[in-house]
């Protein structure tokens, strides 16, 4: 059966192996939108709607061609042309939609949803720039745009718009469509993401990421998260957020009633799902569009909205929650600002106390988090340690006034981007070994019987090995680096965090590198990679990743060194990059700060790709340690309730910790003359001072441990049977955190689509 040839000679009217990649790429991508076209959309009485500020989605080519279950057919029929599906894919770039883990959720939330045939969009915002493409110069983190849109993409402009009414001027919407097809499903849903005609990237000042923050029509949808270190960036992020759930109320009021709504049975036909705070004004914008175009009442209104929106929160850092001066609010949308002071006083008049749970404060600053809260019919925590925290803690007055409203549902990843297409080998060697059906029911367990057969064992590591090849030759491609591959793979990729303690790997680095000088050459040569962003605002994660950077080049500059050692810091780190990461990695860096990470996911692709984790007693990570089985899993570190009792009481005190003899060094180390030979002073100096005199997430409090546990891996790596015994425990035992779990926990507990 050949599917490609026929489309060549008629689009092209060459034979397939005539043409270009470029021209096979775009041959692929529209027959997957003429596929897609044939499916119907899912349907049913309710839909949901998951809104969000990001879909960290990633190259889409693979992903729908196994959907479609032509994935198989159409590689073969390339491979018979003289092509690879590897190097089609390279002509898709990746869509900058998102950037860290909320995005990357949102993903495979849709994905998900899909799969499991519930009718389901995404909706959030187009944005043409996304974050910024990162890249490196003098040890630095440096910006540019990350252009997606331009050339062949999966983007379907509908004739769909809205009005989006501002304070000063109203702006009408374009709606852009991205098929999300569930696998092997007969259905489809789609993201949808609204867009302006008039924006125009020509006001970005050539070679920077940055613009006249005023000009709403032609920057809206440019960068993802722009700027807010002044008043207008932060306005500017209230336009986006305004604009994206107008659109979104406007668009599921527009699908209900075309389903046979008549709008105050709304909830029967429509749940929102809030991505964290960013699209809580979807609450007020509901109340608004209610009351003033299908004439119903105010309390109506408000009763309407309590029942359809749910919220998802993710984090608890308090710094975090997201607050906005009401004057903005009102810059942005004066008729939603009063919305929300309506909503505020019939709060207060039945609540006047505590302060705590009060959506406009004193400062007549609005709390996202309560409104979203005491507005909305569910709130969500994303692990189990990060509701109980939510519960006792962050969110404690909340959850003693609604204790039946509060959920705990743990992430998960979707297998089918994170295991079948990431990992073909395993994959493959998963269906020889316990057959297909996980395929559909993500159920790997059966693979537990197989941890005494030494030829299932070496299969396993012989996937990882030829996966670490995959990973050199993506490196030497995207930035001319090369890795041993013989070596131990040890990788943190993520976004740069001082929670998430990037330092403190770097501080074990010096730590290995003073070994290696003082003679103690470990067994296995050692790599360990980086990748994440910094927030161009955060002045400390960069100086983070210059610290990284510049070890990575004293490092590989030492012969006496490098040999056994190799630091890599992998530019602009995105769901592709990640794909090559996640499945050649031995070692799954998730040494958050206890009680900081809400869940993480990245954690669940490194387990269920068979790399070991090494975890502090946080967010998912917990649970993964309950899955996997406390022996197939490297713990450390001071729990969660120490820590919050820490902040709590004002209780760590960085500069003693400094002063461990086994510390002193590493962190002084920072600021030698070696490193100061390479690096900025300025940076270095300002980290050096930063960890010895606040470390506010305190780094040093686990260093030590970390140093015995890191030497404890490193050397039993050299075990290679019990390893790899490890590795498939963490395999077999993945099965939970298969997205698809998550998202029928969803529809049981708060959507209810039938
Ligand atoms: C999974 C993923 C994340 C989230 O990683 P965490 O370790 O959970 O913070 C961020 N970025 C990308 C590209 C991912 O794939």
């Amino acid at each position: 059966m050949t599917i490609l040839q026929p489309l060549a000679q008629q689009h092209f009217n060459r034979s397939l192996d005539e043409l270009s990649n470029q021209e096979v790429y775009q041959l692929l991508v529209q027959l997957i939108q003429e596929r897609a076209k044939d499916l119907p959309l899912f349907e049913g009485k309710k839909k949901v709607y998951y809104v969000s500020a990001e879909f960290l989605i990633g190259k889409l080519l693979s992903n729908n061609l196994l959907n479609l279950g032509i994935f198989d057919e159409v590689k073969a029929e390339l491979e018979d042309a003289d092509f690879t599906l590897e190097e089609i894919e390279a002509e898709e770039n990746e869509p900058s939609l998102g950037n860290g883990g909320l995005g990357r959720l949102a993903a495979c939330f849709i994905d998900s949803i899909a799969s499991l045939g519930l009718p389901g969009d995404g909706v959030g915002l187009n944005y043409h720039f996304g974050l910024f493409q990162q890249y490196f110069k003098h040890n630095s983190q440096f910006y540019k745009p990350d252009e997606w849109l331009p050339g062949t993409n999966f983007l379907t402009k509908s004739s769909l718009q809205f009005e989006v009414p501002f304070t000063d001027f109203t702006l009408t919407s374009t709606l852009y469509d991205i098929e999300v097809l569930g696998y092997q499903q007969s259905g489809r849903n789609r993201l949808r993401l609204f867009d302006l005609d008039s924006v125009d990237p020509e006001i970005i000042e050539p070679g920077t990421i940055s613009f006249d923050k005023e000009k709403i029509a032609e920057n809206l949808t440019l960068f993802l998260y722009p700027d807010d270190s002044d008043a207008e960036g932060e306005k500017l992020r209230v336009f986006q957020q305004y604009f994206m759930v107008s659109n979104a109320a406007q668009l599921l009021i527009q699908e209900a009633i075309e389903r046979g709504s008549n709008v105050h049975d709304l909830a029967d036909y429509a749940v929102v799902q809030i991505n964290d705070t960013h699209p809580t004004l979807i609450i007020p914008e509901l109340v608004r569009l209610l009351t003033t175009e299908h004439e119903i009442s105010f309390d109506e209104a408000v009763e309407i909205t309590q029942n359809v929106v749910a919220f998802t929160n993710h984090t608890i850092l308090a710094e975090a929650l997201e607050t906005w001066p009401m004057s903005y609010i009102e810059a942005v949308t004066s008729d939603v600002a009063a919305i929300i002071r309506q909503l505020d006083e019939r709060f207060k008049a039945e609540h006047p106390q505590p302060a705590s749970i009060q959506i406009i404060d004193d400062n007549d600053t609005v709390h996202m988090a309560s409104l979203a809260i005491n507005y909305g019919f569910s709130t969500n925590g994303v692990s189990q340690l990060h509701t109980d925290i939510l519960k006792e803690s962050t969110l404690k007055d909340f959850y003693e006034l609604y204790p039946d409203q509060f959920h705990g549902l743990t992430n998960g990843i979707t297998f089918r981007r994170w295991l079948m297409m990431a990992n073909p080998g395993l994959s493959t060697l998963l269906d020889e070994t316990i057959g297909k059906d996980w395929r559909k029911d993500s159920d790997l367990s059966a693979l537990e019987q197989f941890k005494d057969d030494d030829a299932f064992l070496a299969k396993l590591a012989d996937v990882k090995q030829v996966n670490k090849e995959a990973l050199n030759q993506f490196l030497q491609a995207n930035q001319d680096v090369t890795i041993n591959t013989n070596s131990i793979v040890d990788v943190q990729v993520k976004r740069i965090h001082e929670y998430k303690r990037q330092q403190m790997l770097a501080l074990y680095i010096i730590y290995k590198y003073f070994a290696i000088k003082g003679g103690q050459k470990p067994e296995t040569p050692i790599t360990i990679i980086f990748g994440g962003k910094a927030a161009p605002a955060y002045t400390i994660a960069q100086d983070i990743i210059h610290l990284i950077l510049n070890l990575s080049e004293l490092i590989a500059n030492d012969p006496e060194v490098s040999p056994y050692l190799q630091v890599v810091f992998v530019e602009n780190y995105n769901v592709t990059a990640g794909t090559y990461l996640f499945t050649a990695a031995d070692i799954s860096e998730q040494i958050s700060l206890a009680s900081k990470e809400a869940s993480g996911t990245g954690n669940m692709k490194f387990m269920v790709n068979g790399a070991v984790t090494l975890m502090t007693w946080d967010g998912a990570n917990i649970e993964i340690a309950e899955h996997a089985g406390l022996d197939n899993v490297y713990s450390f570190g001071r729990e969660a309730q120490e820590i919050v009792k820490l902040y709590d009481t004002d209780g760590y005190n960085a500069a003693e910790y400094y002063e461990h003899d086994t510390i002193k060094p590493l962190v002084d180390f920072i600021v030698s003359d070696e490193m100061l030979a390479i690096g900025d002073e300025e940076k270095l100096r300002r980290l050096y001072n930063d960890i010895i005199n606040k470390d506010y997430f305190m780094a040093l409090i686990d260093l030590e441990a970390f140093i015995d546990v890191k030497e404890k891996m490193y050397a039993d790596y050299t075990n290679q049977k019990a390893w790899r015994q490890k590795a498939l425990m963490n395999i077999a035992n993945a099965g939970f955190f298969s997205s698809d779990r998550v998202i029928k926990e969803y529809n049981e507990q708060i959507w209810h689509l039938d």
